[in-house]
């Protein structure tokens, strides 16, 4: 069996040990004579599954009692209309700081459903080659919250701080963060944040699960008459089951958020190997007149990095060569165009050496 090296987007490399293990498990997880996928999400062997791996989650991030964790379905982009149903039911404007493709869409299907929205902050004059300066975002009084994308994953822009913006009566307006690419890359205070939501198939495990917690104050805001499945409060009533939840995928993000604790040792050590993997690929890039980087130092994300290459007439040749040497994935998205590789939790930094090395000789033979 060989396992390439993946840079892919996502759905995203998982652990070669998580996959392992669920494949011991497949068939009879734990000696029980079934799969996890046959369980009744109500059994005592799923409940503990899934009380386990909010338990890891929580302890990863440090995340407070007073937020609940739900465990969903639709992705990332059904929370942009579970947001603003959810914030905006007494009123209030929702707040985006706009900073590439994600936190356009976030923006515009809360405009699609009719709700006020209000952009505080724009890179778009800059090509969305780095993130608006703090001072400069303009937040309305009346903002129920203020959402932003904390990487854009198909720009490969990060922000480097956390907006906090205090309304005319000292209260913070509640932050909304969409870290579907960057969550678990590293440590945060979740204290910042009133929601935050992540699909899974970028850091946490495959797709078709997202995460998303929120803070007990941001409860019962909800529209009235929206879907019960919309509803975050029915959902953290019911503990993420009022209707049957993604339990194999629940499972494997379970076994993710072990490998995280156990093997890697926690967010700093991760937030460490991911910093060093990242600044490899950086410095690889910068110190070559063939591959360039358009995004400003200080906000490059270290989990998605496009490049392009100097003749974009060998883009082809240089896909189709480092496919053929295990290196899968790595042609940038169709907006952008040239190449991206994304060097998630899962990614080893093995894959980053073969990949600097791939690119050195790529262009001594061809640049
Ligand atoms: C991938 C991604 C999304 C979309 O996720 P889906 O699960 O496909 O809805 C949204 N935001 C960001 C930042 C992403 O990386």
């Amino acid at each position: 069996m060989t396992r390439h090296y993946n840079f892919c987007a996502g759905p995203a490399a998982l652990p070669t040990m998580v996959l392992e293990r669920a494949g011991n498990e497949l068939v009879d997880y734990q000696g029980r004579g079934l799969s996890v996928m046959e369980m009744s999400h109500r059994s005592d062997e799923f409940i503990s599954i899934a009380e386990q791996a909010e338990a890891d989650f929580r302890q990863l991030l440090g995340v407070p009692d007073n937020y609940k964790v739900l465990f969903l379905q639709g992705g990332a982009s059904m929370q942009f209309a579970m947001l603003p149903m959810n914030l905006l039911g007494q009123g209030g404007s929702a707040n985006f700081i706009q900073t590439g493709i994600w936190g356009k869409k976030a923006l515009s299907e809360a405009q699609r459903l009719g709700f006020d929205c209000h952009v505080s902050g724009s890179s778009e004059a800059n090509g969305h080659s780095a993130v608006p300066a703090h001072e400069t975002l303009d937040i309305s009084r009346d903002a129920a919250y203020l959402h932003y994308t904390s990487n854009e994953t198909i720009g490969g822009l990060e922000f480097d701080y956390t907006p906090q913006v205090q309304r005319t009566d000292g209260s913070d307006v509640p932050l909304v963060c969409d870290m579907s690419s960057n969550i678990l890359s590293g440590p945060i205070n979740v204290n910042d944040f009133g929601v935050i939501y992540a699909g899974a198939q970028k850091n946490i495990g495959p797709a078709g699960l997202t995460l998303v917690m929120v803070r007990d104050d941001l409860l019962g805001r909800a529209q009235p008459g929206i879907p019960s499945l919309f509803d975050y409060q029915l959902l953290a009533d019911a503990g993420s089951m009022v209707n049957t939840p993604p339990t194999y995928a629940w499972y494997l993000a379970g076994l993710v958020f072990q490998w995280l604790k156990d093997d890697i040792g926690g967010l700093d050590a991760m937030n460490a190997l991911n910093q060093r993997k990242a600044d490899k690929l950086y410095a690889a890039i910068d110190g070559s007149d063939f591959y360039s980087n358009p995004i400003a130092q200080h906000n490059r994300s270290r989990m998605n990095v496009p490049f392009v290459l100097a003749d974009a007439t060998l883009d082809k040749a240089f896909l189709q060569e480092a496919d053929a040497a295990g290196l899968l994935n790595l042609k940038g998205h169709r907006s952008v165009g040239g190449m991206r590789a994304s060097l998630y939790n899962a990614v080893p930094e093995q894959a980053v050496d073969a990949l600097i090395a791939f690119m050195a000789d790529f262009e001594q033979r061809r640049g």
